[in-house]
């Protein structure tokens, strides 16, 4: 399925626990940085996702950190993804305009 080449987002902005997009076509979307991380396209994170959890997991460090993840710095990637760079040291998530629009929620219904 081809993307809509001319959809992009206007403006991306910090709002409270997440990330307010703007897009050119008039729709505002919302999503934390919760559901941001949890839905990180790369291919560890998708291998992950796909697995059962494993009760002998550790808990590193970050996650047991107090607080929510956060994004240290989002980049573009050419004119049609971000790279964000979390605060838990990972940063190998690539998220398309595609992608970041259809996991992220209108910005009404989340409250903003
Ligand atoms: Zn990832």
């Amino acid at each position: 399925m081809a993307a809509d080449p001319a959809l992009k987002p206007n403006s991306l902005r910090r709002e409270g626990d997440g990330l307010l997009i703007e897009w050119n076509d008039g729709v505002r979307t919302f999503i934390t940085w919760r559901d941001l991380r949890k839905n990180c396209p790369c291919a560890t994170c998708q291998e992950t996702h796909g697995k059962p959890e494993n009760p002998f997991k550790i808990l590193s460090p970050q996650e047991l950190a107090v607080g929510a993840p956060e994004p240290r710095s989002i980049q573009t990637r050419g004119s049609y993804a971000y790279q964000v760079y979390w605060n838990d040291g990972h940063d190998t998530g690539i998220y398309s305009l595609e992608y970041l629009r259809e996991i992220s929620k209108p910005a009404e219904q989340a409250g903003h």
